[in-house]
């Protein structure tokens, strides 16, 4: 068996063993990167000699038994929202044109103490805002599934890079969705853990009360490894969690026996969802049933609400976020004469670098919640954004006090074709129906496979549990993993 065909769980236990170096590992995928990327473009940076350097440290440093994680040796995908000393970091902007961080994100820090590898930087959104990896100043992405397809957004270069087998692991960010909707269209797991369970240290703020970083990955053995050395308190994260980090794989094996699963009804009779994404989550209800757990069916009242009060909150955060980004401090700079209206050169200059640096996604996000947030519209838009945040969270509360997971799709259809929606932000923003209200809760989500529909599509369903309980939202999703819910392989081995 190929290597790229293994698990990251696998490939760590074959390092530890000695049967094969994190070097040789190493150098097998970025030969499949050399050879591979062009055709879906999910890496946008890869910098071989660093990867291989430090593949042979963590060979190094395994020879001296300094090294116990699992995934020691493994390589890794990093989405170029993190920020790693002295690699480039650019969030899919021309914004951050040659921008190399002067530090490294606590999240990458914790991959590099655990002696994973990094083997390069993946394609995303300009700034995480998007659906479809469409707006990045690298390019679009391509989902390994179907050339012509999206694979998701914002992260769909981490999803891809998985998909297509260039890397047997991955991070991205997800605000909104980004982790797990492109999990969904690339036939891949993907975890948005608890609020504040990982560092945003490092990481490029969209909107700070909603962002959390999240592996992606082939089986929940290998989610549940990576979340291990990402999870912990970080002094440099002030809304990061001081909650002790429980053994994650330790609860994977538990029978599902007198759970309770909730599927949530306001999304599964949702009029914009798949027919085959419907039939999906039923299987997963009877699979859970046959498993041993109770399905009930439970409420999300505010659903109806979510993409509006995600779409006010989240650009009302990334308008003061982005706001650093001056032609100044980052990247990218436009000087210019200065055009009438501008107060002073200096006002030019920042005025031609953001209008130049940033792309139509960014600007009209920024435009969004500078409006929102604008005195006199203030009260009537931010506020009543946080007031309906609020009872979606509630509503999240409600359903926990009667289930223990909920149960529901991702996204209302699968990998949409590129330039789709592109033209049409409201489409695109309507896909977020499902992952938003995770975000706006803090609660813990994951998106797993679910086998292809009739176009070999891959299909996928989102698993939700309150606040920390990851170990529970692992468990099952582990369960139905072993139950054959799954039937993943790799998209493209031609690649
Ligand atoms: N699609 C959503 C947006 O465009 C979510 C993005 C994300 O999670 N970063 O805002």
């Amino acid at each position: 068996m190929s290597i790229e065909q293994l698990t990251a769980l696998e490939i760590g236990r074959r390092i530890a063993a000695g049967e094969v170096s994190s070097r040789e590992v190493t150098a097998h995928f970025l030969q499949r990167i050399e050879g591979g990327n062009a055709r879906i473009n999910a890496f946008v940076h890869v910098d071989p000699e660093r990867s291989l350097q430090l593949a042979e440290d963590a060979d190094r440093r395994l020879a001296a038994g300094e090294l116990t994680s699992p995934l020691a040796g493994v390589p890794i995908a990093i989405k170029d929202i993190l920020c790693e000393e002295g690699v480039p970091t650019s969030c899919g902007s021309r914004m951050l044109e040659g921008f190399a961080p002067p530090y490294t994100a606590t999240a990458v820090q914790r991959l590099l103490d655990a002696g994973m590898v990094p083997l390069g930087k993946t394609n995303m959104d300009e700034f995480a805002m998007g659906g479809s990896t469409e707006t990045s100043v690298y390019g679009v992405s391509r989902n390994p599934w179907d050339l012509e397809r999206t694979p998701g957004g914002s992260s769909g270069g981490a999803a891809a890079v998985l998909a297509a087998g260039l890397a047997p692991l991955s991070i991205g960010s997800d605000t909104g969705g980004s982790v797990r909707q492109p999990a969904a269209f690339c036939g891949v797991c993907g975890l948005k853990p608890t609020y504040g369970r990982i560092s945003r240290y490092g990481l490029v703020a969209f909107a700070s009360s909603l962002d959390q970083v999240g592996p992606l990955a082939h089986t929940i053995e290998d989610i549940a490894a990576c979340l291990q050395v990402l999870a912990g308190h970080d002094p440099r994260d002030s809304t990061s969690l001081a909650a002790e980090v429980p053994q994650y794989a330790a609860q994977l094996g538990r029978p599902l026996k007198g759970l309770k699963v909730g599927v949530i009804r306001e999304h599964v009779e949702h009029a914009a969802l798949d027919g085959a994404i419907r039939l999906a989550v039923e299987r997963g209800q009877q699979q859970l049933a046959g498993l041993g757990a109770q399905i009930v069916e439970v409420h999300l009242p505010h659903t109806q609400y979510s993409v509006a009060t995600y779409y006010l909150v989240a650009p009302s955060e990334a308008s003061g976020n982005l706001s650093r980004y001056d032609g100044v401090h980052y990247g990218f700079r436009q000087v210019g004469s200065a055009g009438a209206g501008a107060a002073s050169p200096l006002d030019a200059m920042i005025s031609r670098s953001r209008s130049v640096g940033f792309g139509e996604e960014v600007k009209r996000r920024i435009m969004l919640g500078t409006f929102a947030l604008s005195s006199g519209y203030y009260d009537a838009y931010y506020k009543k954004g946080q007031q309906v945040r609020r009872l979606i969270a509630n509503d999240y509360q409600t359903a926990f006090e009667q289930v223990d997971v909920l149960l529901g799709p991702v996204t209302p259809t699968t990998a949409f074709k590129l330039g789709e929606k592109s033209s049409d932000p409201v489409q695109m923003y309507l896909c977020d129906l499902f992952t938003v209200g995770a975000n706006l809760a803090g609660v813990p989500s994951l998106s797993i496979p679910a086998g292809l529909d009739e176009k070999g599509l891959p299909l996928a369903v989102q698993l939700q549990a309150p606040v920390l309980e990851e170990p529970r939202l692992l468990q099952v999703a582990h369960q139905m993993q072993r139950a054959g819910f799954f039937e993943q392989k790799l998209a493209n081995d031609t690649l």
